[in-house]
């Protein structure tokens, strides 16, 4: 199997587009381009030949650099079928569950909406790598927009499902302000207390927080713990379902 290199590029104020190249080819791709200039300057530097962007939902900041990179360095642009419609400049469309090539590297589409109808995320299977946009970030998930809190659950355990030693690659660094909402309702987690330390180490630092791994997710991501009974009795849903306290989460996390 290749070992294939993560960059992580910030682009806009606090998203993260990666570049993905193996380092013997220098073939690369790129997940969600917020925007092209960081981008152009970074596949330059490195010296790669950009082949694919991969586009986790249509939303402006996962998808502005697009047209500009296809320009310029003659890439093809890989996303969800089923929202081909909404992504600029599209030439090939996945299916769900469908497998993607990318040199030895078997690449996994999963739908997962919620934040948009049409959201999937990227699983490489070989390199334990999971490129989820806004579904899961560390410590937090995304808003819902065009789906419902049953979606977003849904899609939040697919991710959560995944082996514990998959690293985690999300859209935006909002770790920051996650955490103050985990340590709000799961304050006696050590884990949580712990990586309060890292995290804001790293951003004192302005270094990023982000990968994150499942395992780290499924022990201080409050979205990953419902099934934690003292969360559930933090909220008064006791004996509820982990739906139910995923739902009450996130309300509480879009008036936090
Ligand atoms: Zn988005
Ligand atoms: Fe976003």
């Amino acid at each position: 199997m290749s070992h294939l290199n993560v960059n992580l590029i910030k682009c806009l104020s606090d998203n993260y587009s990666y570049i993905i190249s193996n380092p013997n080819s220098k073939k690369a791709m790129i997940i969600d381009p917020a925007e092209a200039n960081p981008l152009v300057d970074a596949i330059t530097k490195l010296n790669l030949n950009l082949e694919y962007i991969l586009i986790t939902h249509h939303h402006q900041d996962h998808v502005d650099g697009n047209l500009e990179l296809k320009n310029k360095f003659n890439c093809k642009i890989v996303g969800f079928a089923d929202d081909s419609d909404r992504i600029p400049g599209i030439d090939i469309m996945i299916k769900d569950k469908e497998i993607f090539n990318f040199e030895d590297e078997e690449i996994q589409l999963n739908f997962s909406p919620g934040h948009t109808s049409g959201h999937v995320f990227f699983y490489f299977k070989k390199n334990k790598l999971a490129f989820v946009g806004d579904v899961v970030f560390a410590l937090g998930c995304g808003r819902i927009f065009e789906g419902t809190a049953k979606d977003m659950y849904q899609s939040v355990m697919k991710v959560k499902s995944l082996p514990d030693d998959v690293k985690i690659f999300c859209g935006h660094e909002y770790t920051e302000s996650n955490l103050k909402f985990c340590l709000a309702y799961d304050q006696n987690n050590n884990y949580l207390t712990k990586r309060a330390v890292e995290i804001k180490s790293l951003r004192s630092k302005d270094l990023p927080t982000v990968p994150t791994t499942i395992l780290n997710e499924k022990q201080t991501n409050i979205f990953f713990r419902c099934d934690d009974k003292a969360i559930s009795q933090k909220l008064g849903l006791e004996g509820h379902s982990e739906e139910k306290v995923f739902k009450k989460l996130r309300e509480l996390k879009d008036n936090f």
